[in-house]
């Protein structure tokens, strides 16, 4: 009885235990809170993303050690579709399956629309955008010959509404929801869901990069920033966590998330309630 109990309490502390997950940008920020909630529920995890070596390095130790997983890493560039498709066989390859796909790579630049550099909005739209095009593509067979998928694309509140100076952005990121609909319709008998996760702001080194910029320009302090511009659509005036972020994907992964598929879900203190 009491091993009965103990084995239960342990796939319950483990749900993902078996389970193979690919965080797409997980070197930094919310890609690497939600590998870090993903190793933590069990799963073995591919990270990728742009960083120094050592420091990668050091981070695929510590989530190892933490929590008893394999830890692997591709350094495939979200611009490039076949480096895309290299990094999803070689993680297929690896582990012979693949289970969970996060998508979550992704930049930002903030301009009018008549200044916005064309560069910007080409490197945006391929990072943010149509780099989950290309995982989805080379993932889904792996998941449907196991008819087990959970994909999660991390959108934005600006996936559902818009602001100034974020032409780019807001489109990726309403193409982003767009795309998880379809992937969504398309493998609704295979097993497979497809949803997008909606932050508002989330306290990371992306959003940490607009609030000096955003002072220069209002001529306003950090925290003026903070409260007044950055967070002045979210009611409840506190940036979420990654380790928020980390949970719900780890939920929506799960068992019992089996017939959550096609959703927006917004995680944004309100934003998109107004
Ligand atoms: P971040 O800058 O901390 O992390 C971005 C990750 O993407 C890094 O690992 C980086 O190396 C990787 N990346 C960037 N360009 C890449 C490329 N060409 N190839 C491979 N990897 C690349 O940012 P974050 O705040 O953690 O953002 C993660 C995701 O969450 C993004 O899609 C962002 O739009 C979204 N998001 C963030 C917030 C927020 O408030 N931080 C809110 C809503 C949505």
């Amino acid at each position: 009885m009491n091993i009965q109990v103990k084995t239960q309490d342990a796939a319950a502390a483990r749900p993902l235990a078996g389970k193979v997950s690919l965080v797409t940008g997980s070197t930094s920020g919310i890609g690497l809170g939600i590998a870090r909630a993903l190793a933590e529920a069990g799963s073995a995890v591919v990270l990728n993303g742009l960083g120094a070596a050592a420091e990668i390095a050091k981070t695929r130790e510590r989530l190892a050690a933490d929590f008893g997983v394999k830890v692997g890493y591709s350094p495939a560039d979200m611009t490039d579709p076949a480096e895309i498709a290299d990094m999803v066989a070689a993680a297929v390859a690896e582990h012979g399956r693949l289970d969970v796909l996060v998508n979550n790579a992704g930049i930002q630049h903030v301009a009018p629309l008549e200044q916005f550099p064309v560069e910007k909005w080409d490197a945006i739209l391929a990072i943010n955008l149509s780099s989950a095009f290309h995982t989805t593509r080379a993932a889904l067979p792996a998941m449907r010959r196991n008819k087990f998928g959970r994909i999660v694309n991390i959108a934005s509140a600006h996936g559902l509404v818009g602001s100034p100076f974020k032409a780019a952005y807001v489109a990726a990121k309403h193409g982003i929801v767009g795309l998880t609909k379809v992937t969504a319709l398309e493998t609704a008998e295979a097993g497979i869901t497809c949803n997008a996760i909606c932050p508002g702001y989330v306290y990371t080194p992306l959003v940490e990069a607009q609030i000096d910029g955003q002072a220069k320009a209002h001529g306003i302090s950090r925290d003026q920033v903070i409260r007044d511009v950055l967070l002045a659509q979210q009611p409840n005036k506190h940036f979420a966590s990654v380790e928020e972020l980390g949970a719900l994907t780890v939920f929506l992964a799960s068992e019992a998330a089996g017939s959550i598929t096609g959703i927006a879900l917004p995680v944004d203190g309100g934003w998109t309630a107004h």
